[in-house]
């Protein structure tokens, strides 16, 4: 069997630290790692539209951004294909027929869909496209015949959901889908990174983050004013990294190499947190450590983000190309489901003669 990926983002902001470590940088590995026969990268703007439909203007803006984004990480068209979803109409035809498999109960149950209905406050009126997105989800990843999905940990309800949704198709119609396995990052700091605000998750709605395209100077400042442990006042104080955003952050990104170079008097981060955890160590000294490691990781990325930026018509193009690539792949598998839910009544030859012979019959 061949081994595909598909993931993707909503353009509903600039891609951020979170997204970096909980997927992009993961994708950009496995991308070049020749293992896999096809990747799909889609932007998710019909997804976007289910939590932004009086603001178009925003998921509409945003389609650029995240593609400069992605091609800033280093994700490269020429090995991956990059996408629209709005673009793919044959992904809505494929959640209708989805929407049969799944209960009400079982989408309430969905405990990321849940939360996000509690953070977006939408209280007794929410859009029932919204609430449905796990389906439309399910078949964005089935459309492809994805294998693996690399994505952050929010998404493990919505991958298990899609499990669900093919294990259930296959079992009524025969085996026409095939069942993705999450990927989830190796780092345990990098399954749902907090936000500058010790929130959660970082996350574009809430806007706690820091931005892959941010500038040097806004990225020291919102180091500098990060949560940290509250009861390590002074610098004497033995400190907490556990739930400190800080060492979080840190332990995403800090290798052994950024330790030479910034802070050489320790050999790496396990020997920094011993240090702040007995005491002596300040918040300012290990923010500024971190601020260090930002910037030289965000420092390419940054740079490559403005090449792209001189040639805007060439990024749309590359997603438009994409897009054709992509709906190509997913006509097919549409194909092959409608052949199994026996809903292909006009290439349908023995449908047609059974039909005929019938009222052949009749007539005799
Ligand atoms: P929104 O608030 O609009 O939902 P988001 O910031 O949650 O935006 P998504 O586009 O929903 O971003 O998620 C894209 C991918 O990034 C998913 O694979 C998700 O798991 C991952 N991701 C998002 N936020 C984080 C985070 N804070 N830490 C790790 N992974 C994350
Ligand atoms: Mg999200």
């Amino acid at each position: 069997m061949s081994k595909v990926i598909l993931t993707g983002d909503r353009p509903t902001g600039k891609l951020h630290i979170g997204h970096y470590v909980g997927s992009l940088r993961r994708r950009v590995e496995l991308q070049n790692s020749g293992e896999f026969d096809d990747i799909f990268i889609m932007i998710a703007d019909a997804q976007a539209l289910t939590d932004n439909a009086e603001n178009p203007e925003k998921v509409r803006q945003n389609i650029i951004e995240v593609a400069l984004d992605y091609l800033a990480v280093g994700l490269d068209p020429a090995k991956s294909t990059l996408f629209v979803q709005s673009q793919i109409p044959e992904l809505t035809e494929l959640s209708f027929y989805y929407m049969n498999l799944v209960t009400v109960a079982r989408l309430q149950r969905n405990p990321t869909v849940k939360s996000e209905i509690q953070m977006r406050d939408f209280k007794a009126s929410i859009p029932v496209g919204f609430f449905t997105y796990p389906i439309s989800q399910a078949a964005d990843i089935t459309a492809f015949k994805a294998t693996t999905v690399p994505v952050g940990e929010d998404q493990e309800p919505m991958i298990e959901q899609c499990r669900e949704i093919v294990h259930k198709f296959n079992s009524i119609y025969g085996e026409a889908l095939v069942e993705p396995k999450i990927l989830l990052p190796d780092n345990k700091a990098c399954l749902r990174l907090p936000g500058t605000d010790g929130q959660a998750k970082m996350s574009k709605s809430i806007g706690n983050c820091i931005y892959l395209s941010e500038s040097p100077e806004s990225i020291k400042k919102k180091v500098m004013s990060m949560f940290t442990d509250p009861n390590h006042l002074r610098v004497e104080d033995p400190g907490e990294v556990e739930n400190n955003p800080v060492f979080i952050y840190l332990t995403a990104f800090a290798r052994d190499e950024h330790f030479a170079e910034f802070a050489p008097d320790y050999a790496n981060l396990d020997e920094m947190k011993a240090h702040y955890q007995r005491g002596g160590l300040g918040d300012v000294k290990v923010k500024k450590f971190l601020n260090n490691v930002l910037q030289a990781e965000l420092e390419p990325i940054r740079k490559r983000r403005e090449e792209f930026q001189k040639d805007i018509p060439y990024v749309y193009d590359v997603l438009k190309k994409g897009s054709e690539v992509a709906e190509e792949r997913a006509a097919q598998t549409l194909s092959d489901v409608k052949k199994a839910m026996k809903i292909d009544y006009f290439s349908d030859e023995e449908l047609i003669a059974m039909q005929s012979a019938k009222y052949q019959e009749n007539n005799d």
